[in-house]
């Protein structure tokens, strides 16, 4: 049995005081139930001192948006995988549609940055996705595989096995327009049977999230399909009561 996993992505959005209230907010509404999906929000690198402060000791996990792909040294404006440890961070995007459209993330550097996460016991949440092209062209599974194989080819098989996948159509993130539960449950199914061809054992065991205009009043819906795991959810994560309704509804 699969544990389940909401995960917030905060994007750019928000100021120190608004943030350490939607963190209170989600970190009271946890503590106040028991029944939930484990839970976790990636907020600005900024902000990861101050929510981390709020989440220590609570259901609430806490992890990064992005990481960067070397180690150490001269790469301005990146930050280290070990510098987000020292801060608390449980979790990092990798690989966000966001990342690969506007900043230039490629397969290779996203299997990079997977692969610095985890040299520090970081997990990667990579995420992989069509877009809308490539959905009309019937090349969405050859997309997710492709974004698999690179990661595969450099981290390794096994090293799925402390790793998350979070399957983002990129016609569906921010737009309105979510996968219907049969749409991501078919990807979904593809990822863990490609996963399952080369290692079973972590097919059956990776948490596969579905990321795309998930909200309180469709992620039942998701949710209840077999190879849904879980979401990775934006808009719907910067209010507290809504991201708790989606947490609850696992
Ligand atoms: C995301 O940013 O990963 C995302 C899924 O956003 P939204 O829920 O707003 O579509």
């Amino acid at each position: 049995m699969r544990q389940s996993l909401v995960v917030g992505n905060w994007k750019m959005n928000g100021t120190l005081a608004t943030n350490k209230l939607l963190a209170e907010g989600i970190v009271a509404g946890l503590n106040a139930s028991s029944e939930s999906a484990a839970c976790a929000v990636c907020v600005p690198f900024v902000y990861l001192p101050s929510i981390g402060d709020i989440v220590k000791g609570s259901r609430l996990g806490l992890g990064a948006q992005n990481i960067a792909n070397k180690a150490s040294g001269a790469f301005t404006g990146e930050v280290a995988a070990s510098m987000l440890v020292e801060f608390g961070c449980q979790y990092a995007l990798v690989g966000h549609s966001e990342r690969r459209t506007y900043y230039g993330d490629t397969n290779q550097t996203v299997a990079e940055r997977f692969c610095q996460a985890q040299e520090q016991g970081i997990t990667p949440i990579l995420c992989i996705g069509e877009t809308l092209a490539q959905r009309e062209n019937n090349q969405t599974f050859a997309v997710v595989e492709e974004q698999l194989d690179v990661v595969i080819a450099l981290a390794g098989i096994h090293a799925f096995s402390k790793a998350v996948i979070a399957y983002e159509p990129v016609w569906a993130i921010g737009t309105g327009k979510t996968a219907t539960d049969e749409q991501a449950q078919e990807v979904h199914h593809h990822i863990r049977s490609y996963i399952a061809a080369k290692d079973q054992t972590i097919a059956d065991k990776i948490q596969i999230l579905y990321g795309g205009s998930a909200k309180p009043d469709n992620a039942k819906g998701l949710f209840a399909m077999p190879d849904i795991d879980g979401g990775l959810i934006g808009g719907a994560s910067l209010d507290a009561e809504s991201f708790l309704q989606i947490c609850h509804s696992i």
